[in-house]
């Protein structure tokens, strides 16, 4: 597996489910190939007069069962072969959830804290001229990823909507509320994740106040460790790009949060008790319950038999290596399979797409309720897949999206 570049990492994920199922040769020939991705180099002019490109690229990996959906990332080390790998996770993550959609992604080569305000403007605005034939409500439907957000995703709404000339909220989701967004979108991912754990804990053996340890400390991050606090978990770790922070008493999510926004989570060290730590020690601190809500393959080979915790709660898409997630299966780890455990985000992506075509917007405690019935109706029939059929979690995920992939493919016909 050493050298084995992540798209094929993905798909092994892929060919290992279908052992499990009976399934027609037409169904792994549609799902190991992304169906298209676009490539574009997008120029935008500088503040200082001067222009500068972006490669970009969107891919819609398999729109079987729906429109294909998934978010744009902005990341310095985007690369076509990471957004195909993203855009097949989104396709199984939605079927897994059993979202009337397919799966897609999209990327920009830019570190974007290295843009102005007005540049990532432009940016995000160059991004949808060059796409806006490829996205539509009935299409493909973008949303936040990493280090985008709801101001992104509403000037990109803001230039779809003058590209077709009228409002079409329902193009992207995760938008301000100002412009259609939905209440409950901007936590969701984590909120997702989090009923999951609460519903799961006693299956888990998980105390009731577990300690804590989360890697990257963004979007997902921030809200996890929020949410489980308030719950009376203990936060005793945190990282993000920067370093990382411990302390076994528990770090207070607020102040932490508040650390961020002014730059990073080690500006924490040496108050109440915290100590600076080494990134890579993160995932070695003692706790119960591991979260990596950061990048790709952070656990890896070379650092999985250094966990602690008892259970791994998957934020992030991809975080494990499949020789990670082998070691955690020999040492009796559960893993909380990212296409399962971060899917809260997409869900209610889809909660917005929806109150878009009704224009008629929902409260709260209505997006929450809707979330939890759906996290727990999955989480549940996953768990009792794996405990059935003797497979990890993840297998069981990827058991369970894939029938509702065959079944779809099966009933397009041949002629799709
Ligand atoms: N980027 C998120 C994910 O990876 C959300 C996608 C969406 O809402 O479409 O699941």
């Amino acid at each position: 597996m050493q050298g084995m570049n992540i798209f094929d990492q993905a798909l092994m994920r892929l060919d290992d489910a279908a052992k499990y199922l009976d399934l027609d040769a037409d169904v792994l020939e549609k799902l190991k190939y992304p169906r298209e991705t676009t490539k574009v180099r997008l120029m935008i002019r500088m503040d200082d007069g001067s222009r500068k490109s972006f490669m970009a690229w969107r891919c819609r990996y398999d729109d079987t069962r729906g429109p294909t959906k998934g978010g744009i990332r902005f990341h310095p080390e985007a690369t076509a072969e990471e957004v195909e790998t993203l855009a097949f996770w989104m396709t199984f993550k939605c079927a897994v959830m059993d979202l009337p959609y397919g799966g897609g992604k999209g990327a920009v080569r830019v570190d974007p804290r290295t843009l102005s305000k007005t540049e990532l403007e432009r940016l995000s605005r160059a991004y949808i001229q060059a796409f806006a034939k490829v996205i539509g409500p009935n299409r493909d439907i973008p949303a936040p990823d990493v280090y985008t957000n709801s101001m992104v995703m509403g000037w990109m709404a803001d230039e779809y909507a003058s590209i077709q000339g009228e409002p079409a909220p329902a193009v992207i989701t995760g938008k301000p509320m100002a412009l259609g967004g939905s209440l409950g979108r901007d936590d969701a991912t984590a909120r997702g994740g989090y009923y999951l754990v609460r519903h799961l804990t006693r299956r888990l053996g998980l105390p009731t106040q577990a300690r804590v340890a989360v890697q990257g400390f963004g979007n997902a991050g921030q809200h996890i460790a929020r949410l489980l606090a308030e719950d009376g978990h203990r936060i005793v770790a945190i990282s993000d790009s920067r370093g990382a922070v411990h302390c076994p008493d528990g770090i207070d999510p607020r102040s932490a949060i508040r650390a961020k926004r002014e730059g990073s989570v080690t500006a924490l060290a040496g108050s109440a008790g915290i100590s600076a730590l080494a990134s890579e020690d993160l995932v070695a601190v003692d706790c119960d319950l591991l979260v990596p809500a950061a990048l790709e393959d952070m656990i890896h080979e070379g650092n999985a038999s250094r966990i602690k915790a008892s259970a791994v709660l998957e934020l992030a898409n991809g975080p494990l290596t499949p020789e990670a997630d082998a070691i955690l299966e020999r040492r009796g780890i559960t893993v909380l399979p990212d296409i399962l455990a971060n899917a809260g985000g997409v869900t209610v992506s889809y909660f917005e797409w929806v109150q878009n075509r009704q224009g008629y917007y929902w409260p709260i405690d209505d997006v929450h309720a809707r979330l939890q019935t759906a996290m727990e109706r999955e989480g549940d029939a996953i768990w009792r897949l794996a405990r059935e059929r003797g497979l990890t979690l993840r297998r069981a995920a990827y058991v369970h999206a894939l029938a509702r992939l065959a079944s779809a493919i099966e009933a397009h016909g041949t002629q799709q």
